[in-house]
């Protein structure tokens, strides 16, 4: 029977209907009926079939390393966390969590500790992503309530993109964007400083030098004023403006290092459109002074009453499924619960509403503050749920010493082996997506249900119940006591009103039927219609923000940047199970501009180390002439099991803004040095293969196996130790340095090593393919080519249809293709997921055509 669920990856929140076809298999289809994506999908939900195996998954709960019953493991969490309170004061425990939990799990979370424990030690992943964008919005509406729906982006005649790669990662609302253009004539304006396949789109890119968008956003405002572009009537009636605001802002757009042209005309047409929507993401937020740049934004819309009216506002895209549900329910260490804060009053009304016993005093510790205290000894037990900030929080290292420092480190996750759990002394299995029932909120304010469709594997328990159960062994088993996630969820929207004569936005409905609630939005679809704000004085905020200081350390001379790949989620736990969506981007590139390449010595396809402060990990070039010079990019997704040196964690500062806490992610001080090795070579196999012990590796999934790339300086025969057992073949050519093996087992290929000194290795995907073949040539496999030679395809661009680069160029080329659709009609590429159709546009409209098919 068919279940429909939300997707569990990024904010965008698309509905899915989920068929399962065995036990642990399912058809996934876009729910035509979901508001959020009227059954669309981008490629990662369109491949969520492929990583619902139970394969990874922690199974059972542990305690050092050893299995245990769920009794022992509860009561062993809720002694140490009760022991350390007991002598060490509440302050001294700490969880940190995840906007992959359910509105539920985190609910239950923030009770427990800011209710109960008395501490607001909590704090949630969703503090690197979007903090803020929440106190952008607290400062600028007096509530985190973000002014838009999607319906705005249809309504618009100017989109606005900030430091977003939305064709990337929001790509179903790229795809809004695209119809809003196609059917309405929508202009796109892109402020990036990369130029990524969403910028490639634009009417206009504006390539800003990074950190610069509060001295391009002042400076618009000038140019509105000036211009008479302002709304005086809304601005008198409904905005306070400090003392001196007008006066401070400065028209100087000089450090943006932007053609003057190009700003006149962003200017021009912000000017020109009332209904203009700026949706900003990651480069807006992950920012030393985030905070700054979104009120930059909304001091725009607000002086000029672009918000509250259909089409126009300040739009926050959150990267998490549920990284609002976390903000409504108080998930961050800054918020007390249901948008209540930590003044006196809102602190009463939380303690009357759950009859608590210590309601916390004051805002708790940010997420790096937190893994601070873990190492300064002052946080002696932390409860990490559904994240891995081994991987993903600034300066990883660290937070790895401390972590492998603490008294107590409980970890609760769906996978087994993660870099954060290989350092518990206690684990507990959650559910994982399709199992786990509750609901999620998406970028738009929209709640809708994660439904269950998969039987939980091995002991495996929610969230929720997990965190309630050590409750109860605390000693506050009343207040824990649900037997059910609805109950959960009627309690937190039951939060929301209380005491909630209209102060306070958030205010959800108990729903009538919480398993039949369809997707619904909290909140009006204008919540500031009509100019009132939720602020003493029912007036928004105009916040006066200064540009940053752009200082250049000449033993730093590279800007590093970091992001996401189309086809991949933060640290690759779910997303790297499926072979298809591992075809896109096959190991971690570090993007760099042919000009600063030449000049640093560095070569395509070669690799080359990037240092910051922090740390320093090791990439496969790619030149990309949509780099500034001086800026290079790296992605998130790799990580310690994935990759030698390709973890990103790494490099970044501990930064961060000083009001939202955010790390600033986005522009770290680098440098950038080729990495010279005598071999270079790559290993496929049917099973997961050893750690290889050489100085370069990274691993992911292919059809029918794995696919791990290789290179050192040392003896490569230490590798053939990777292989499995079965019947061997092997040449080599110790003059070229040469060394192929090929494996076989039953007639099939169960492995395959390649090594060369002098680079040249055979393409991958012919040999990939011998890993499903029933009939196997040795002597093909260990030339790594067909004895009847084959086209090569080229980069992976389609995953649903599996179509290369040179494929796709060829076919433009032969069949004088002028349109998406074209390509699709020829080829199919695109007509599935549409996450490749932007980089089909970009083919089709690329002059160049060259198969280095980085473009992002
Ligand atoms: Fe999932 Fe893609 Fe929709 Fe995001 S855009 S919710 S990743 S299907």
């Amino acid at each position: 029977m068919s279940v429909r669920t939300t997707c569990p990856y990024c904010g965008v929140g698309c509905g899915i209907v989920a068929t399962p076809t065995g036990e642990r298999t399912a058809d996934i289809a876009g729910d035509t009926a979901h508001p959020a994506n009227f059954g669309k999908l981008c490629s990662k939900g369109t491949h969520l079939g492929e990583t619902i195996g139970a394969e990874g998954r922690l199974l059972c709960p542990d305690i050092g390393g050893a299995r245990t019953d769920w009794s022992t493991a509860l009561a062993r969490v809720a002694d140490r966390f009760s022991k350390a309170i007991a002598e060490h004061g509440p302050n001294s425990v700490a969880f940190y969590v995840s906007g992959q939990l359910l509105t539920e799990d985190y609910y239950v979370a923030n009770k427990l500790m800011k209710g109960f424990i008395g501490t607001a030690n909590i704090d949630t992943n969703s503090r690197l992503c979007m903090a803020s964008a929440v106190a952008g919005h607290v400062r600028a509406f007096g509530e985190d309530v973000v002014p838009c729906t999607y319906d705005d982006i249809d309504a618009a005649d100017l989109i606005v993109l900030v430091g977003s790669n939305t064709a990337w990662c929001h790509p179903v609302i790229w795809q809004r964007i695209e119809a809003a253009r196609a059917t309405r004539g929508a202009r796109l304006v892109v402020i990036d400083p990369r130029r990524t396949e969403t910028a490639d789109r634009a009417d206009l890119h504006l390539a800003i030098r990074p950190g610069t968008d509060t001295a391009l956003w002042n400076a618009l405002l000038v140019h509105l004023r000036d211009s008479g572009s302002l709304d005086s009537r809304y601005l008198a009636d409904h905005v306070a403006t400090p003392e001196g605001f007008w006066n401070a802002l400065s028209g100087d757009t000089t450090a943006c290092d932007l053609a003057p042209a190009d700003v006149a005309k962003f200017f021009a047409l912000f000017a020109a459109h009332p209904r203009t929507v700026t949706l900003f993401s990651q480069g807006v937020n992950q920012s030393v002074r985030g905070t700054d740049k979104v009120n930059a934004i909304t001091n725009v819309h607000l002086a000029t009453g672009r918000i509250g009216t259909p089409g126009a506002g300040p739009f926050s895209i959150t990267g998490q499924p549920n990284a609002m549900g976390g903000r409504e329910v108080g998930g961050m260490a800054t918020t007390l619960a249901a948008h209540l804060t930590f003044a006196a009053s809102d602190r009463g009304v939380a303690q009357r509403f759950w009859n608590s016993p210590a309601i916390a005093p004051a805002p708790g510790r940010k997420a790096v503050e937190m893994f601070d205290a873990v190492a300064d000894g002052t946080v002696k037990a932390i409860w990490i749920i559904a994240t891995n900030p081994l991987v993903s929080l600034p300066d990883a290292g660290a937070a790895r010493a401390a972590l492998a420092a603490c008294p107590f480190v409980v970890v609760s996750d769906c996978i087994a082996d993660t870099d954060t759990g290989r350092l518990a002394h206690v684990r507990l299995p959650a559910l994982a997506w399709g199992e786990k029932d509750g609901t999620v909120t998406n970028s738009e304010r929209r709640i809708s249900r994660q439904r269950r469709f998969l039987d939980a594997p091995g002991d495996a328990r929610p969230d929720w119940w997990i965190i309630a159960e050590v409750a109860k062994r605390m000693g506050w088993a009343d207040a824990f006591a649900w037997s059910h996630q609805r109950e959960v969820f009627a309690e937190f929207a039951a939060m929301t009103r209380f005491e909630n004569e209209g102060s306070r936005l958030l205010s959800v409905a108990e729903p009538d039927n919480y398993d039949a609630m369809e997707p619904v939005l909290w909140g009006d679809a204008q919540p500031f219609a009509g100019g009132r704000f939720p602020t003493p004085d029912g007036r928004a905020r105009l916040i006066a923000v200064e540009p940053e200081a752009v200082v250049i350390d000449p033993a730093w001379p590279l800007r590093l940047n970091t992001g996401r790949y189309r086809d991949q989620w933060h640290t690759m736990t779910r997303t790297g199970l499926s072979p298809k969506l591992s075809q896109h981007r096959r190991e971690p590139l570090v993007e760099v501009h042919p000009a600063d390449a030449e000049a640093l010595g560095v070569a395509a396809d070669g690799l080359a180390r990037v240092t910051t402060a922090s740390g320093s990990s090791v990439y496969r070039v790619a030149l990309h002439d949509g780099q500034r010079r001086g800026d290079i990019f790296v992605p998130i997704h790799w990580t310690d099991v994935t990759a030698s040196l390709g973890r990103t964690g790494r490099l970044p500062s501990a930064a961060r803004d000083p009001v939202s806490g955010q790390p600033g992610f986005k522009n770290t001080p680098a440098r950038l040095e080729p990495v010279v090795t005598t071999w270079t070579g790559f290993l496929i196999t049917r099973d997961a293969p050893g750690v290889p012990g050489c100085e370069y590796w990274t691993r992911v999934r292919t059809t029918g196996g794995w696919l791990t790339e290789l290179a050192g300086s040392g003896d490569p025969a230490a590798l053939e130790a990777l292989l499995p057992a079965g019947e061997r073949a092997e040449v080599s050519d110790q003059r070229r340095g040469m060394v192929r093996a090929v494996v076989l087992d039953q007639g099939r290929v169960a492995a395959a090593l390649f090594i060369a000194t002098d680079g040249r290795l055979p393409p991958r995907d012919w040999l990939i393919a011998q890993l499903a073949a029933t009939e196997v040539m040795t002597v093909e496999v260990l030339a790594g080519r067909p004895a009847a030679q084959q086209a090569d395809r080229g980069a992976v661009v389609c995953v649903c249809f599996d179509i290369g680069l040179n494929t796709i160029i060829a076919a433009i080329a032969r069949q004088a293709l002028t349109s998406v659709d074209a390509v699709g009609a020829a080829l199919g590429a695109g007509t599935n997921c549409g996450s490749c159709r932007p980089a089909l546009a970009n083919l089709l409209a690329s002059a160049a055509l060259t198969p280095a098919g980085v473009g992002a």
